[in-house]
C-alpha cells in the first residue's frame, strides 16, 4: 500500500497535471451517497492501477486521499456547518468569483435533502479559498449589504 503522498504524485505524473484536478475536482462532485467513480474517472482510474497494482483502493479511501482542493491544491479540512433544506442561490457576480477563485471556501450552511437528520452537517473547505473569500470585496465590504452574498 503507498503513502497518500505517493499516490498523490504518482497519479498526477501518470495521467498528467490537467486530468489530475479534473479527477480531483469530479469527487468533489460525487453525491455523497455515491460509490462509484463516473465513467471517465473509472476509465483513468483503471488504467493507472493496471500499471500501479499497489494504489488500488475502495472509492472512499481513494475520496479521502485525493481531498484536495483542485485550484490550489492543499489539503482540505473538515468543518460542521448547518444544515439547510431551503434552496438557496447566491447572487450571480458572487457566484461566478466563488467558482474561479474560492470553490471550497467555508461554507456557512449546506443544502440537505429530506432525510438528513440533524442541524448540522460534515463538509470540507480549503484554508486558501477561505482565505481568498475573506480578502475578496465579499468580505471586506460586509457592512455594505448590496455586496453580501444574497439567498433566497
Ligand atoms: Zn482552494
Amino acid at each position: 500500500m503507498v503513502t497518500t503522498v505517493e499516490l498523490r504524485s504518482r497519479l498526477k505524473h501518470t495521467i498528467g497535471s490537467d486530468t489530475y484536478l479534473r479527477f480531483i475536482k469530479a469527487l468533489h462532485r460525487l453525491p455523497r451517497t455515491n460509490t462509484k467513480l463516473r465513467y471517465w474517472q473509472q476509465d483513468v482510474w483503471d488504467s493507472f492501477v493496471a500499471a500501479n497494482p499497489d494504489c488500488d483502493m475502495v472509492i472512499d479511501d481513494l475520496i479521502d486521499a485525493l481531498r484536495l482542493c483542485e485550484l490550489h491544491e492543499v489539503e482540505m479540512q473538515a468543518v460542521e456547518v448547518r444544515a439547510c433544506r431551503d434552496h438557496f442561490d447566491f447572487v450571480r457576480e458572487y457566484e461566478q468569483d466563488m467558482v474561479e477563485r474560492f470553490p471550497h471556501a467555508k461554507p456557512d450552511r449546506l443544502m440537505v435533502s429530506d432525510d438528513h437528520r440533524g442541524s448540522t452537517i460534515q463538509t470540507w473547505f480549503c484554508p486558501e479559498c477561505e482565505r481568498v473569500l475573506n480578502t475578496s470585496q465579499w468580505r471586506t465590504k460586509a457592512d455594505e449589504p448590496c455586496d453580501e452574498p444574497k439567498s433566497w
